[in-house]
């Protein structure tokens, strides 16, 4: 049992560090304000980097233009563009979540059509799945879609919608069928961002950024070929999308991340007239231990999925102990560095209202502590919906 990355995934690590060291504008995030037109701009040439440089969907297969990335070249690749602060550009979502569904799903029609674009970061996509009454408990969705001729017609309201007031296209889960299970009769559809009836709204977050949006569908026509699958289907694709929303690449982003924390909580309590005394020694020494656990059982996920498990019970530890982590750690950092550091132009601001919600996007910890509780300690499962 080893807890170390082999020595051709750290040499593909040290490939990727020579390209960003090239490549990347260290300054780039004091230079480009979050969810501005020059922002945007910015992540998308980011995405048109990656592509020509070839590492554009690393882990898609060569024959769709990807790399045939194993999966320990696949974290090392996320971890690595995570710890050197790399943007993560707009077509991530796409490649990471809509391409596997596409590829195992899809017809040749579909892929042909929206897997070239994604690879080369020409086409941003947004996951329109959450609805006002349907986020845990997903496959309470109300969104329709009724059948006409060769169309569906498309009636809801989606929420939190990532990117979704820049994007191209959405991907999403709407109601064909009403049926006594809720998860039956669920379909999934891809729906042009431009398309009649179709409208979109920011919604302004604490922190000064929009990088959400609510979005509506009034009576949207779309063919019946941008059904994924088949009719009623998508349930089954879309927990394989939750997948890999769930497994070791976003595990070892989010250990990153809280090293980022440290690293720059670190040198900012240096820069500025806070006593390095013990209280301070303390609460980074406990930072560190954090993130040290974080990345090990990043890696313990990386192993048991390179052994065929699916991201399961172990994914939902993972995602539980690594965003609390996080935002605590941040919690720690604002005590450190005094009330200051939550004015607007501190960097701790943007860390602080960052990693808050990463403890409810891909699953509440609420969420995450139910599953625990009723898979690894075999309790009865609680009464409120929304943990399968
Ligand atoms: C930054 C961010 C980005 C997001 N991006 C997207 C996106 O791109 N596309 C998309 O579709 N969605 C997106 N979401 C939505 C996200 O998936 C939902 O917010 C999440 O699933 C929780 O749903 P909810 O907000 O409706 O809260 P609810 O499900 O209503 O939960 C409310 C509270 O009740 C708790 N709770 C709910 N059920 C249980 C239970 N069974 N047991 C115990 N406690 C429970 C929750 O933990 C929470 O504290 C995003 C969210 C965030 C924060």
């Amino acid at each position: 049992m080893s807890f170390r990355l082999s020595s051709s995934a750290r040499q593909f690590g040290d490939r990727v560090r020579r390209w960003l060291a090239e490549e990347l504008d260290p300054a780039w995030q004091q230079r480009y304000q979050p969810s501005t037109p020059e922002w945007i701009e910015f992540q998308r040439d980011w995405d048109r980097a990656l592509y020509r440089a070839g590492w554009g969907a690393i882990f898609w297969p060569s024959e769709f233009g990807g790399l045939d990335a194993t999966a320990e070249e696949r974290v090392v690749f996320a971890k690595v563009m995570a710890e050197a602060g790399a943007p993560e550009g707009l077509g991530k979502l796409a490649k990471r979540l809509l391409a596997p569904v596409l590829i195992h799903h899809g017809d040749a029609a579909q892929r042909e059509r929206y897997l070239p674009p994604i690879l080369r970061g020409e086409m941003v996509w947004a996951q329109g799945f959450s609805e006002p009454e349907a986020g845990s408990d997903l496959a309470s969705l109300r969104t329709t879609g009724t059948v006409d001729g060769d169309q569906l017609v498309l009636s809801g309201h989606k929420i939190w919608t990532s990117h979704a007031w820049y994007c191209d296209a959405i991907f999403a889960l709407v109601r064909t069928a009403r049926l006594q299970r809720k998860q039956a009769g669920i379909s999934f559809v891809l729906v042009p961002a431009d398309a009649p009836g179709v409208s979109i709204s920011k919604i302004q977050q604490i922190d000064g950024r929009a990088e959400l949006s609510e979005v509506f569908f009034d009576d949207v026509r779309i063919p019946i070929g941008n059904v994924v699958g088949a009719l009623g289907d998508g349930w089954r694709i879309a927990k394989t999308l939750l997948r890999y929303e769930r497994g070791a690449e976003m595990a070892f982003v989010r250990s990153a991340e809280i090293r980022h924390s440290v690293r720059e909580l670190t040198a900012d309590l240096s820069a500025s007239r806070v006593n390095i005394d013990d209280r301070v020694r303390q609460g980074l020494g406990r930072l560190e231990a954090a993130y040290l656990a974080a990345e090990l059982n990043s890696l313990r996920l990386l192993g048991s999925q390179a052994d065929g498990d699916p991201p399961g019970d172990l994914s939902a530890v993972v995602k539980l102990q690594q965003s609390e982590e996080w935002r605590r750690g941040t919690v720690d950092g604002l005590h450190l560095l005094g009330g200051g550091a939550l004015s607007r132009g501190h960097r701790h601001f943007g860390r602080y209202f960052h990693a808050r919600p990463a403890t409810i996007a891909s699953g509440s910890s609420e969420i995450q502590r139910e599953i625990i509780a009723h898979r690894l300690l075999g309790l009865p499962a609680g009464t409120r919906a929304g943990t399968t």
